[in-house]
């Protein structure tokens, strides 16, 4: 009988990071069983002792946390259908391997490595049109065995395929799809030593777990034939199955480590949104209603089937992915994009800043929240703004060189902010203006009543008044002042820049350039 409650899984080896790949199967299957009121848990396919460990357990658990997608049976959480190890369940598969020994749906295979693989050639030369285990053991006798036993060979298990069967399988989003099992050998289940291998490992536990939807990479397709004939060997019913197309690169070729990060934790620890990299990879396959591409992970929820799922492979794009976090980033409140950024401005911004210039830092931020698409990105955007001179780049250095009367315009400019009411630097007292300061400055914004200095605009609407006074074009004075200012041509506009500096900062800067 199959569970009333849709109860769905993940089931990671714990062989390496949680990959794109595998973040898109586990968000399916998550938002499948949410979306269903369903369960969805996490079972650990550690049975590759070799490769398995705990540092990549802890990696892909990071990483499904990162991404916003909790269990609710596996580690650290339990469950009653536990243990969610499968290196916990081996008596579970010994006594799984007995009842199939016992009703002639498995057989001790004795063969050796090197056996098998000149069956294999042999049944290649044949030209067969079936290569893979050539079914010696199948048919052994009692007596074949105890030889076989007693010449100190321990077997392997194998599932004795059914011969030459056609079945005609549902996958919900292939559709039906016919296979026969002729082309299918007899696989190994078990080892010598109790150990199983992936595919009957996952049945018993498919089944001891009551799965009723299993969601994954199409790779699996042809062991979920296999799956289907164990379920039915073992008198159980199988889940529905789903395979999704590979992800593609932009070629649309398989996706490799070259095309994209391949350990989820690289996007978290880069500054990526999490919710943004949840949104993308929701769409690797999958289309929201309309065009739609922005929505948040309860509207996932609300919408998702797996027969919505794709047949055709989507291609990863990475300028998406990061026109999506952009698209996040702008949308977040200056409180929260401050916060959120925090770990990434560590050494770029003091931290006497943090604890004592929120508004400014929030007002910051706020200048380059159009132009950068991840919280990793601020940090390097924002050192011109700390220290005595900024470090003047190549460009900067071309600006400051084009027009020899320029140094008298920094001279001057230097002179009217010395002179003017702008706030010496970024001290608290400005805090309280923030609130009402909106950025960036906007162009027509009403002239300034008496000549205050509180706001980008307000410093814009004095400096054009400057410029015109001394008969340079406004276009001509931005440049070499923006330079002298951040030692680069490019960031915030001018008055943003003057706004965040200070006097103080302004006019040091402008003097040592006008030298
Ligand atoms: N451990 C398998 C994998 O990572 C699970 C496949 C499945 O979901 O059945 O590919």
């Amino acid at each position: 009988m199959i569970h009333p409650t849709p109860r769905l899984r993940f089931a990671p080896s714990p062989t390496g990071p949680l990959h794109l790949g595998g973040a898109r199967t586990a968000l399916y299957n998550w938002a499948a069983a949410r979306a269903m009121g369903g369960k969805f848990l996490l079972r650990i396919e550690d049975t590759d002792q070799a490769r398995s460990s705990d540092a990549s357990l802890q990696i892909i658990l990071a990483g499904l946390r990162w991404l916003g997608i909790d269990w609710d049976e596996g580690p650290e959480r339990g469950g009653a259908y536990g243990p969610y190890f499968q290196m916990q369940r081996l008596d579970l598969y010994r006594s799984a391997a007995e009842r199939l020994v016992a009703a002639g749906h498995a057989y001790p295979c004795y063969c050796t490595p090197e056996e098998i693989e000149a069956g294999r050639k042999e049944l290649e030369a044949q030209k067969a049109g079936f290569v893979g285990y050539n079914g010696r053991c199948r048919h052994l006798g009692a007596a074949e065995r105890a030889a076989f036993e007693a010449a100190g060979r321990r077997p392997n298990l194998r599932f004795r395929m059914p011969e030459a069967r056609v079945l005609r399988v549902v996958d919900l989003i292939r559709g039906e799809v016919e296979v026969n099992t002729k082309e299918l050998d007899d696989w190994v289940m078990l080892r010598p030593d109790g150990v199983p291998l992936y595919n009957f490992a996952c049945v018993v536990d498919d089944i001891g777990m009551q799965i009723t939807h299993v969601v994954r990479g199409e790779e699996h397709f042809l062991n979920g034939i296999k799956q289907r004939l164990l379920f039915e060997a073992l008198g159980a019913e199988c889940p529905q199955y789903a395979h999704i197309p590979l992800i593609l690169n932009k070629e649309g070729k398989k996706l490799s480590k070259r095309d994209a990060d391949t350990n989820m934790l690289d996007y978290r620890d880069k500054g990526f949104p999490p919710e943004a990299v949840f949104n993308y990879i929701a769409l690797l396959g999958w289309g929201f209603s309309g065009d739609r591409d922005l929505f948040t992970r309860e509207e996932m929820v609300a919408a998702f089937r797996i027969e919505n799922i794709g047949k055709s492979g989507s291609k990863f794009d990475e300028e998406k992915l990061r026109w999506m976090c952009g698209e996040y980033l702008r949308r977040m409140g200056a409180d929260e994009l401050l916060e959120r950024a925090r770990p990434w401005l560590g050494t770029a911004v003091p931290e006497a800043v943090f604890a004592g210039h929120r508004g400014w830092l929030r007002n910051a931020l706020a200048c380059y929240q159009e132009r950068v698409a991840l919280f990793g990105e601020f940090g390097g955007k924002l050192g011109w703004l700390f220290g005595e001179l900024p470090v003047l780049d190549a460009a900067a250095q071309q600006n400051l060189a084009k027009d020899p009367a320029c140094k008298a315009w920094l001279a001057g400019y230097a002179d009217l902010l010395a002179a003017s009411n702008l706030a010496p630097s970024y001290p608290a007292d400005r805090a309280a203006a923030d609130a009402a300061v909106s950025l960036p400055s906007k162009k027509d914004a009403p002239p300034p009543a008496g000549c205050p200095w509180d706001t980008p605009a307000q410093i814009e609407a004095a400096t054009r008044a400057f410029t015109e006074r001394i008969g340079v074009k406004f276009g001509s004075f931005v440049h070499p002042v923006r330079a002298a200012l951040t030692g680069t041509d490019k960031g915030p506009g001018l008055f943003d820049v003057v706004f965040l500096l200070g006097k103080d900062a302004c006019v040091r800067r402008l003097r040592a350039a006008a030298r």
